[in-house]
């Protein structure tokens, strides 16, 4: 059975959080909890000896002061809005790293559907925090993956909330304009229907692309925050939410079809806030997940997920 290549270690994890609102340090740990709990981790193949980004590749998106103040509890360390800890502070090598091995393996191996359990990295910018994000870790990753290869990536952010790491960097490293070109940071907007309709239309957009060679991955970061009964999101109803795990697997295939090859897919996560119920959180992104390896991987999966 083909698995779900998944990068994850303890180490990417916080738990002194506490009594912190956003649950993204913890989340990983949760949700790869939850997916063993109900006996799905034979859907994931778990990489866990993945290596951590260095300290100096955080300046590849970030100021060496705010970088020197998240690590030495100094200056503007809080404006992620989390509780420091050292534990915090170390995990957010194993965070990007997780994405970064993630990448590697997906460009490796784009037959195989990897997934970095990862939030917590999409509102950071070049000289501070923002929105429970301390460090990019897309922005990190990807202009590490291009020095590497030369590859370029295209983020599909279904998060509720803008990402705006992407756009607030191409000043800071040009290169980000190779790694993630410009218009590639892509996030469907409208409610139910028009929102999946709008998915579409950019997925399309996106195709036209990738056909073109000027994008070589996809990221799909699925955050649970665009369903319509989080906390802090709301564009979408339950059926509309998995919608976009179907419509975006279908496309990969469609993309792979016209390509004739496998595309490189990395799924991870992002928001999802629920005070009152964050196990709905944890389920719709194992939904999300499972439904994108039944449809990528073509398999009879057919358990629903409550
Ligand atoms: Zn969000």
């Amino acid at each position: 059975m083909k698995k779900i290549k998944t990068f994850y270690s303890l180490k990417q994890v916080c738990h002194k959080m506490d009594s912190s609102f956003s649950k993204s340090p913890l989340k990983p740990y949760l949700l790869m909890k939850k997916i063993k709990e109900k006996n799905y981790d034979k859907y994931f193949d778990i990489e866990e000896n993945f290596e951590p980004i260095k300290k100096e590749d955080f300046l590849i998106a970030h100021t060496e002061e705010y970088v020197n103040n998240v690590f030495n509890k100094k200056g503007n360390y809080v404006t992620n809005g989390l509780p420091w800890s050292k534990e915090l502070v170390k995990s957010l090598h194993y965070t990007t790293g997780s994405l970064l091995a993630a990448k590697r393996w997906a460009i490796e191996h784009p037959e195989e559907l990897c997934f970095a359990p990862v939030s917590g990295m999409h509102h950071a910018k070049p000289h501070s925090g923002s929105g429970y994000c301390t460090f990019s870790g897309q922005v990190i990753s990807a202009i590490k993956i291009y020095e590497e290869t030369g590859l370029s990536g295209a983020y599909l952010d279904l998060d509720c909330h803008y990402g705006n790491s992407i756009q607030d960097t191409y000043n800071f490293n040009p290169l980000l304009e190779k790694a993630i070109p410009k218009g590639f940071n892509i996030n469907p907007s409208g409610y139910n229907e028009t929102y999946i309709e709008d998915f579409k239309y950019k997925l399309e957009l996106l195709k036209k692309e990738i056909l073109k060679n000027k994008i070589h991955y996809v990221v799909f970061a699925h955050g649970a925050d665009s369903h319509n009964e989080d906390d802090l999101g709301g564009k979408v109803d339950t059926k509309h939410w998995i919608k976009a795990a179907e419509v975006f697997a279908n496309w990969v295939n469609d993309v792979s079809d016209d390509l004739g090859k496998s595309l490189p897919v990395i799924m991870c996560l992002f928001g999802g806030y629920r005070s009152d119920n964050y196990d709905f959180v944890l389920d719709l992104h194992i939904t999300s997940l499972l439904t994108c390896k039944k449809i990528i991987y073509n398999n009879e999966f057919s358990k629903s997920i409550k």
